[in-house]
This record gives structure tokens, C-alpha cells and sequence, in this order.
């Protein structure tokens, strides 16, 4: 799933991951747990993620691989916010090429509505689950299991802006890269969360049939 901070992404990818019995593999979360757990990795990726930047392709493609390596990735599985530039859907490419076809969905969202949406985003730091704090009276615990809700570091205006212009930058081109093939959807991101997950369900299903189909044939 692709698409720019603040599209969605993470919240329908938890989702549909959970619909569909298939692990939800986010970056951005295995970097905000290292980065959590003091590892070598989170001490080399903190100032990266503070600053808005990306971290190293090298990186990332190490720690994908490793992950996708793990057995429960075998019926399939969801990944979150990799690839974001194009040497790494080149690399990932080049890992899955025993795998099914990879299905891309992108969820579109225009920039200032992001900018919107970041700074009202809240996340628990229990149990991980994103808010918005205008549409819950901006709360200060979690509904789900009364944890703590905070702003992430890098929601920050400034920060949201240098992460729309790295995606527009780096991850616009993999879209277009991603954009020719027929496993390719774009799902309008601006619906409300379960108008978006029902269009990527249908997305979804609409090219595995494709798939059977030329399967079949
Ligand atoms: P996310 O939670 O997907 O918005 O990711 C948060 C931050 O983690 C990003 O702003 C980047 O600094 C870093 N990050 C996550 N995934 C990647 C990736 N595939 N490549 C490089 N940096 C990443």
C-alpha cells in the first residue's frame, strides 16, 4: 500500500491485514520500535525520522528482506510504507521474484488536506492506535485501552511539510513506476476510513480475479 503521510495507510493497512489474516508489515513502526528499544539500528534512524528524511535504501531492503524471510509471509502479507523509492521496489522486486505478484494500491490525498489531517493525528502509545483529535474532543487517553495519546515527533507542521516534499520527491516516481502495470489501483483517500476500505477491498478482489482469470486462461 503507497501513499502519502497522513493518507490512511497505516489504519487501512492494519485493517485489511487483520481481514485478511495476513501480517501487516510497516516500516515506519519496525523503525519507531527501534528507535524506542535504543537498538543500533533506532540510534542510526532517530534523527533520520525526526527530520522527515527517509532512511537509507540499504537499510530498508535489509530490514525487509529479513522480515519477509519469516515464515508467516508465506500466504501473503501487507506491506506499509516500503517500498518509498524506486531502487527499493527495484530490490524488492528482486525478492520476490519466486512470490505471487505484488498488488499495488495507492491512496490519493490531496497535500493540504494532509497537512490537516497530520496535525490533529494522535497515537496511543499502548496499543498504537491512530486518532484524530478534532473528531474525538481531543482526548488524552485512549479509548481502546486507556494508554497515553500523543503526537508523533515528526506530525509536526514543519516536519509534515519536508515529508510531503520527500514523497513527491522519492516515492512519486515509484508510483508512476508501479502506475503502468494492471495489478495497480488508485483508491480516493479522502472518503471517510470505512468508504476506503470497502473501495480497497473491491480494488483488491477486482485484480485477484483479474489474476485467476489470466491464471485460468
Ligand atoms: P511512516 O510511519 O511510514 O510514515 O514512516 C515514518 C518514517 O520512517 C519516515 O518518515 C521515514 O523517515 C522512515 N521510513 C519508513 N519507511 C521507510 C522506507 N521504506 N524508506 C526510508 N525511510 C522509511
Amino acid at each position: 500500500m503507497v501513499g502519502p503521510p497522513g493518507s490512511g495507510k497505516g489504519t487501512q493497512a492494519s485493517r485489511l491485514a487483520a481481514e485478511r489474516g495476513i501480517p501487516h508489515i510497516s516500516t515506519g513502526d519496525i523503525l519507531r520500535g527501534a528507535v524506542r528499544a535504543e537498538t543500533e539500528l533506532g540510534r542510526q534512524a532517530k534523527a533520520v525520522l525526526e527530520a522527515g528524511r527517509l532512511v537509507s535504501d540499504d537499510i530498508m531492503v535489509g530490514i525487509v528482506c529479513e522480515r519477509l524471510a519469516k515464515t508467516d509471509t508465506r500466504d501473503g502479507f501487507l506491506l506499509d510504507g516500503f517500498p518509498r523509492t524506486v531502487p527499493q521496489a527495484q530490490a524488492l522486486e528482486k525478492i520476490l521474484v519466486d512470490h505471487a505478484p505484488l498488488l499495488v494500491i495507492d491512496l490519493s490525498v490531496p497535500d493540504e488536506e494532509l497537512v490537516h489531517r497530520l496535525s490533529r493525528r494522535r497515537v496511543c502509545g499502548q496499543c498504537g492506535i491512530v486518532v484524530s483529535a478534532a473528531k474525538s474532543g481531543v482526548p488524552e487517553t485512549c479509548e481502546q485501552c486507556g494508554g497515553q495519546l500523543v503526537t508523533r515527533s515528526d506530525d509536526s507542521e514543519e516536519i509534515v511539510r519536508k515529508r510531503l516534499a520527500v514523497y513527491r520527491q522519492e516515492t512519486q516516481p515509484l508510483v508512476d513506476f508501479y502506475r503502468a502495470r494492471p495489478n495497480f489501483r488508485v483508491v480516493d483517500g479522502r472518503q471517510v476510513p470505512d468508504a476506503v476500505a470497502t473501495a480497497v477491498g473491491v480494488a483488491i478482489d477486482e485484480v485477484m480475479a483479474e489474476l485467476d482469470e489470466a491464471g485460468g486462461a
